[in-house]
């Protein structure tokens, strides 16, 4: 349910925000669809009217040669429609793909710009002092026996990669503490289907198609690989009528991601930092609109907590336009320093898509206040129903999680000190040593 009226009425706002956000949208293509489609609507529905009223003519006593005619003119009538129609439900395809592309408008907050414009919000602790010679993470896992990076290349190709040893252990230990964590925040766990329809996808705000598209399609189906779990939660309510009751519904999702990674050629992306299969915790929540900005806030109160939990030095950002991706209103990141790479790496991504997402997807709610019973699905009266706003947020990114503890609590001896909270989780192992 893009509205496609609201588009037209706001066009210079809605070029301008194009413009800001770096995107390919083409609004006067969008413009010129939506104007041919009212004008190719306006033309079927007299057609209908015509062909209606040939009909109700057609009911009376009447001499044989007007009957012939009126026979012969329903007939044609007909054709022309069923003609028109097709063309309709073309138009209106070609109309939802252009517009699909429009970026999300932007919180007025947004600094404009690339990515060198966004703005520190928070910066929490500091780089440990290091005194000895420092090792990068690739460095430390052949040293302890952690990854094979060889015969992944052989058996999947470049940016794959087999975890061993301590280093399963040190990513169940992330997945099950970062699910306990935030479950104790009143978020529900759940674990997702990881092959999804291209519609979900595409109604999330990810483009399964073309050709520096970042989604493995799987070849003779209209299905694809998750990208994130964002997807296969966000469409756990689709077509859906929520009570506001129930809101908000805040779920912590664990799953693989798979990313093609197309166009990142030249960025960081040694060992585990780029990689085109990984784990992920994420979390998502489905809120009232006036409440989103607050659960934002929450959100990335969430991430700041784990983070500095496991004793990472960080800084959290209000990202510029020009990085936001099309679902976001406004989006938070959190990148923590990584000794071995010498910088700061993005470790988490919060974004509130206010109503982008559950417009495509069809995730309305009924306000307490609301005088009539609605169902799930389609049809219902969906008049006293708003949409719900969407926000997502990574909870724990594993394998930037797992560069960011080998090369911080890195020890001069060449092992490495688990962080006390994920020691319960792998059975009390507080240091990886060299074997
Ligand atoms: P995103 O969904 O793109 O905001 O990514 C969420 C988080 O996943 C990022 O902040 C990274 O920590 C991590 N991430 C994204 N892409 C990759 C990748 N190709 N390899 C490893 N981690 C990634």
């Amino acid at each position: 349910a893009i509205d496609f009226k609201w588009i037209r009425d706001n066009k210079d706002v809605i070029a301008a925000n194009i413009m800001n956000r770096n995107s390919n949208a083409n609004l006067n293509v969008v413009l010129d669809l939506y104007e041919k489609f009212l004008n190719l609507q306006k033309e079927v529905e007299r057609l209908r009217a015509e062909r209606n009223i040939v009909a109700e003519k057609m009911r009376g006593k009447m001499e044989a040669s007007v009957r012939q005619a009126l026979v012969q003119e329903g007939k044609n009538l007909k054709e022309k429609l069923a003609s028109l129609e097709e063309d309709l439900v073309h138009l209106t395809d070609q109309l939802q793909q252009e517009a699909q592309c429009i970026p999300n408008i932007t919180h007025p907050n947004v600094p404009i710009g690339g990515e060198e414009s966004s703005v520190i919000r928070k910066t929490v602790g500091s780089p440990r002092e290091l005194t000895f010679n420092i090792k990068d993470h690739l460095e430390l896992g052949k040293e302890l026996d952690l990854f094979d990076f060889d015969a992944a290349a052989e058996v999947s190709g470049s940016k794959f990669y087999y975890l061993k040893n301590e280093a399963v252990l040190l990513e169940m230990a992330l997945i099950n503490w970062a699910i306990a964590e935030v479950s104790k925040q009143g978020f529900k766990p759940l674990i997702t289907p990881e092959i999804v329809r291209s519609s979900v996808v595409e109604k999330c705000g990810f483009q399964p198609r073309g050709q520096n598209t970042q989604v493995y399609s799987i070849e003779n189906s209209d299905h694809c690989l998750i990208g994130t779990a964002e997807i296969p939660v966000g469409g756990i309510h689709m077509d859906s009528i929520l009570l506001e009751a129930d809101l908000p519904l805040k779920y912590v999702a664990y799953s693989h991601c798979f990313r093609t990674e197309a166009g990142a050629a030249g960025t960081a992306s040694r060992g585990l930092y780029r990689v085109h299969q990984f784990s992920k915790v994420e979390m998502f929540i489905f809120c009232r609109p006036e409440d989103s900005n607050l659960y934002h806030e929450e959100l990335i109160a969430i991430e700041e907590e784990l983070f500095s939990s496991l004793g990472l030095h960080f800084k959290t950002l209000d990202m510029a336009t020009g990085d936001l991706g099309a679902p976001a209103y406004r989006k938070f990141d959190v990148e923590a320093w990584m000794p071995g790479l010498g910088r700061f790496g993005e470790i988490s991504s919060a974004s509130n898509c206010t109503d982008y997402q559950s417009r495509r997807l069809g995730i309305r709610f009924r306000p307490s206040d609301a005088p009539t019973i609605l169902k799930k699905g389609k049809s219902g009266n969906q008049t006293a129903t708003q949409f719900v706003h969407t926000l997502n947020a990574t909870a724990c990114a594993i394998p930037r999680m797992i560069v960011c503890l080998l090369e911080n609590f890195q020890q001069e001896d060449g092992s490495v000190v688990i962080p006390e909270p994920l020691r319960p989780y792998m059975g009390g192992l507080s240091v990886i040593s060299p074997k």
